[in-house]
C-alpha cells in the first residue's frame, strides 16, 4: 500500500477538515497507542492501496508528520475491520434493525419495513434498496455516501428516493448534488423535502415520519416514524355495519386517525433532547435509536457536550426520562472494544426498565 503523507499550509488545507469536526474522525483524532501496533506497521509501503493522511491544522512540525502516519494507520486498521463485518439484523420490537454506527467513521441504520435510512454514513450496499433516508446533519460521518446512494439506485433502476434534510441544509445539498451532476455528466434524481422540527411527512397511508430536536454542534434533527391507526369516531361507535359503510360512502370521515411512535432516531447530540418537553414521542416511541459516542472515565460529560455528543453517565443520569421498549446505542467512539461497550450497556441496563442493545458492527475485541 502506498502512504502519501502531505502537509498542507493552514490556507490549503481542505475544507472537510473544517467540517468534519466529530472528534473521532480519522483525521481529527488523538492518535490511539494500539493505532502504532507493530501489526499494522509492516503493511505499509505494500500492496496497491492508497490513503491520503493529510495534516490538521493544529498540530507542528514532527509530531504533525508522525500524527499523519496514525492516521493513516487508523483509517486502514479501520477500512479493514470494517471488511470483516458480517453484517446481522437485529430484530427488535417487531423491527428487523440493520447498521454500521462508529463515531466519526459512519452512521446508517436500516429498518427494512419501514425501506428507511436514518442517515446514510458512506452508503452500506443495503442502504441502497431504501426508498426513504432521513438526514439529521451534514457531518460527513452521516451525510458523505448520499451522492453514492443516488447514484447506485440509477445503477440498479431503482425509482429516485425521498431524502430529507433539515431545511437549514438544503440548498447546500442541492449544490452538492450540482457539483457532482456536473462534474461526472450524470443525472442524478431524488425529491429532497426540507422537513422541519414538527412537520409530518406521510411515508404511507399507514406511516409517517416527523422531525424533533436535537443538539449537535451544527444543525441537527431527530426523526420518529410514526404507524398511524385507523378508529371509528365516538360518535359513530352505536352504528350498525351498513349505516357506517352508507356515511362512508357519502364522504363524511368517520374515522380519527392515531399516530404511535414506533421508532425514533437521534443522530449525533447531547444529552439535552432528553429534557425537550416536545421530544416526548421519541422517549416513548418502542424503539429509541441514541448515540453514546463517550462510554467512561477517559472522557469527562464536559468533554462530551462541548463535541455536541452524548456521555453514557448522562443517558444513566437521565434515565427517568426513558419510557421506550428497547434502547439502541450507536456511535460510540472507535477508541472503544466490545468489552467496553458490553461494559456501558450493563451500566445503563440496570438503571432502564428499557431493553438496552448496542450496535457493535465494526467494533473489536480486545483480545482479537
Ligand atoms: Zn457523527
Ligand atoms: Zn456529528
Amino acid at each position: 500500500m502506498q502512504v502519501i503523507l502531505t502537509t498542507p499550509s493552514p490556507t490549503n488545507t481542505p475544507p472537510y477538515l473544517h467540517t468534519f469536526n466529530d472528534p473521532i474522525s480519522p483525521f481529527s483524532s488523538p492518535i490511539q497507542p494500539h493505532n502504532l501496533s507493530l501489526n499494522y506497521k509492516p503493511k505499509l509501503g505494500l500492496g496497491s492501496g492508497r490513503v491520503e493522511a493529510v495534516k490538521g491544522s493544529g498540530s507542528g512540525g514532527g509530531t504533525g508528520l508522525f500524527s499523519a502516519i496514525g492516521r493513516a494507520i487508523e483509517e486502514e486498521e479501520y477500512r479493514k475491520a470494517r471488511a470483516e463485518v458480517q453484517r446481522k439484523g437485529f430484530e427488535i420490537e417487531g423491527y428487523s434493525v440493520e447498521g454500521l454506527s462508529v463515531g466519526g467513521h459512519e452512521t446508517c441504520v436500516i429498518i427494512p419495513e419501514f425501506k428507511v435510512a436514518f442517515d446514510i454514513g458512506r452508503c452500506p450496499l443495503r442502504a441502497v434498496h431504501q426508498n426513504f433516508v432521513c438526514i439529521t446533519h451534514a457531518h460527513l460521518d452521516h451525510i458523505g455516501g448520499l451522492p453514492m446512494y443516488v447514484a447506485t439506485r440509477a445503477l440498479y433502476s431503482l425509482k429516485p428516493p425521498t431524502i430529507f434534510v433539515p431545511p437549514s441544509i438544503k440548498d447546500d445539498v442541492e449544490e452538492l448534488f450540482d457539483i457532482h451532476r456536473s462534474m461526472g455528466q450524470v443525472e442524478l434524481d431524488f425529491d429532497l423535502v426540507a422537513l422541519d422540527v414538527g412537520e409530518t411527512y406521510e411515508l404511507r397511508n399507514d406511516l409517517v415520519v416527523r422531525p424533533f430536536k436535537t443538539h449537535h454542534v451544527i444543525p441537527s434533527q431527530g426523526y420518529v416514524i410514526y404507524s398511524i391507526r385507523k378508529k371509528l369516531k365516538k360518535q359513530y361507535i352505536h352504528l350498525k355495519g351498513k349505516q357506517i359503510e352508507k356515511l362512508k360512502k357519502s364522504g363524511v370521515e368517520i374515522t380519527d386517525k392515531i399516530l404511535s411512535p414506533e421508532v425514533a432516531f437521534t443522530g449525533d447530540t447531547t444529552s439535552d433532547f432528553l429534557l425537550e418537553p416536545r421530544n416526548a414521542d421519541a422517549l416513548r416511541a418502542k424503539l429509541l435509536i441514541t448515540e453514546a459516542t463517550f462510554l467512561d472515565d477517559g472522557f469527562s460529560v464536559e468533554d462530551a457536550r462541548q463535541r455536541g455528543h452524548t456521555h453514557l453517565f448522562e443517558l444513566i443520569e437521565h434515565a427517568q426520562w426513558i419510557r421506550n421498549k428497547t434502547v439502541m446505542l450507536t456511535h460510540f467512539s472507535s477508541r472503544y472494544h466490545l468489552e467496553d461497550i458490553r461494559q456501558a450497556v450493563s451500566k445503563l441496563q440496570a438503571k432502564v426498565s428499557a431493553k438496552v442493545v448496542p450496535l457493535t458492527e465494526g467494533f473489536k475485541s480486545m483480545y482479537s
